[in-house]
């Protein structure tokens, strides 16, 4: 293998890795992958998005076994089987990464099994797990090399009783109870997951709100939501200590107005931040800048070295699999020529969070849009006033349509409740599409289905809401 002459060599197999390298087969290019993970997938498939969302759904399952009596349904002894969860968990999770593997395969797509380091010009090293090193060449190299668990100074995790998302994943018991450090979307998944199969959870932000990247309206909804599941959430509040106790964690710090605060639970998640993972691939001597870890490219995820382009978790836009995708396809159109190549539209990027109820969003929200200068119109839905919703036993929440006066134009849609994740996908079609309101609302949606929401979401824009 060694000497063999690549079109691309993609180092890294994650969402953003691996849709690279089949694109690049796609347009007829030689390519390679590089992993240093014995499976494929990534943070997204072995340790992200999937096994997450699948233990959401278990969550998800167990509650509403629990509430099955109001739909008439009478259901007795149900139990949680944690092992049973994390054997499901496992099973989906390798079944995916399986996928990527057949994925590869189906593509003629080289995969070489080791860490891959930047041999410029024109070349990558390989080590392997047994130390033994190959050189390969190549015309071009996507560096898709992703981020890790950011350590927080006091807050050391030894995978027990103070876990990050990682060791979260594999847990052998459900703990009796837990803090979650950090109120974005990997925080209030787990405070989500955890809180449904038993465990005291109380969340802890050191922004005045939970989820703050959203909009207020939809954090203060989710606050309220979690309250009433009993779902504990302390908000602008900066834990500052952790101690072990008899019972398991000590934590510290001090609310908005000074005073302390102190919590004390089996376990304490460090839910706050990742950061780029660069390690051990040569990037020093090379004309590739690194800015606060991130490797800087321009429009078609170029780096400062011509034929090496940087996609997803590695460079500074939001840490997000299919936004990393995304990347990984504008890199391999760029790098082939393709015409009419287009950048990405960061204003287009949609945002989920699978808690319950689940949190969706794309665009500005209305404080940003009224930041921006816009002269802003609201349109707001609620569930509780969808037929659907009730149907579903999923009152809470709305849709919130933020738009602007002089054209009508969509700038941001805003999701609280049920199946947001799914939902916001009809709002970036309509925003790439540069749809109004009035357009939006004048489309016509199946009855009953939550998806009516969002269009009396627009409708609303114009004061033209028929259910409210
Ligand atoms: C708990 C959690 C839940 C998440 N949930 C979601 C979600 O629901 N939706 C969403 O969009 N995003 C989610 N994310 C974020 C998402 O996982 C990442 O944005 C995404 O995986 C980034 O993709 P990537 O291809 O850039 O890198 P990664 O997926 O991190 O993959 C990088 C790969 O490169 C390999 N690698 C690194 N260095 C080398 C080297 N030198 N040689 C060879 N291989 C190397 C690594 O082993 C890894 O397999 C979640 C993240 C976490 C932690």
């Amino acid at each position: 293998m060694a000497n063999e002459q690549f079109d691309v060599t993609v180092i890294g197999s994650g969402p953003g890795g691996y849709v690279a390298a089949i694109r690049a087969a796609q347009l007829g290019l030689k390519a390679a992958i590089v992993e240093k993970d014995k499976r494929l997938g990534g943070t997204c498939t072995l340790r992200g998005c999937i096994p997450t969302k699948q233990l959401l759904m278990s969550a998800h399952v167990y509650e509403q076994m629990q509430h099955a009596a109001d739909f008439g349904v009478q259901a007795s002894e149900i139990q949680l089987a944690f092992a049973d969860v994390q054997k499901r968990k496992d099973k989906v999770v390798m079944k995916n990464s399986k996928g990527i593997e057949y994925l590869m395969k189906k593509n003629s797509i080289t995969r070489f099994n080791g860490t891959g380091r930047l041999a410029l010009p024109g070349k990558v090293e390989i080590t392997g797990e047994d130390g033994k090193k190959q050189t390969i060449n190549t015309k071009n190299i996507i560096i898709a090399t992703g981020s890790v668990v950011r350590p927080i100074p006091g807050f050391e995790t030894d995978g027990a009783r103070v876990v990050n998302s990682d060791h979260i994943l594999e847990l052998k018991e459900t703990p009796k109870s837990l803090i979650v450090m950090g109120a974005g979307a990997v925080g209030v998944e787990f405070a989500s997951v955890y809180s449904r199969f038993g465990a005291q959870t109380t969340i802890v932000e050191l922004l005045p709100r939970l989820v703050p990247l959203e909009d207020e309206e939809v954090s203060q909804e989710l606050e309220r939501s979690f309250r009433k599941r009993g779902l504990k959430s302390q908000v602008g509040t900066r834990l500052e200590k952790m101690e072990q106790s008899d019972k398991g964690v000590v934590v510290t710090g001090k609310d908005g107005k000074g005073q302390e605060v102190k919590l004390e639970a089996e376990m304490l998640l460090v839910a706050v931040g990742r950061m780029p993972y660069t390690e051990g691939l040569g990037l020093e001597g090379t004309k590739i800048k690194v800015e606060k870890g991130f490797i800087k490219v321009d429009e078609y995820q170029q780096t400062g070295e011509k034929g090496v382009y940087a996609i997803g978790d590695v460079v500074p836009t939001p840490l997000l699999a299919h936004l990393a995708s995304k990347e990984g396809v504008v890199a391999v159109e760029h790098l082939a020529g393709q015409k009419d190549v287009r950048p990405i539209n960061l204003r287009l990027v949609p945002n989920c969070t699978y808690c319950d109820p689940e949190v969706a969003s794309v665009g500005l929200s209305e404080a940003k849009a009224r930041e921006e200068g816009y002269e802003v119109r609201v349109g707001k839905f609620p569930f509780s006033a969808s037929g659907k919703a009730r149907i579903l036993g999923e009152e809470e929440g709305f849709v919130k349509i933020v738009s602007e006066k002089k054209y009508d134009e969509i700038l941001g849609v805003h999701i609280i409740g049920p199946h947001a994740t799914e939902l916001i996908a009809e709002a970036c079609v309509a925003m790439q599409l540069e749809s109004t309101a009035e357009e939006l609302g004048r489309t016509m949606h199946a009855h009953p289905t939550v998806s009516e929401a969002v269009m009396e979401a627009a409708e609303g824009v114009h004061g033209m809401s028929i259910h409210i």
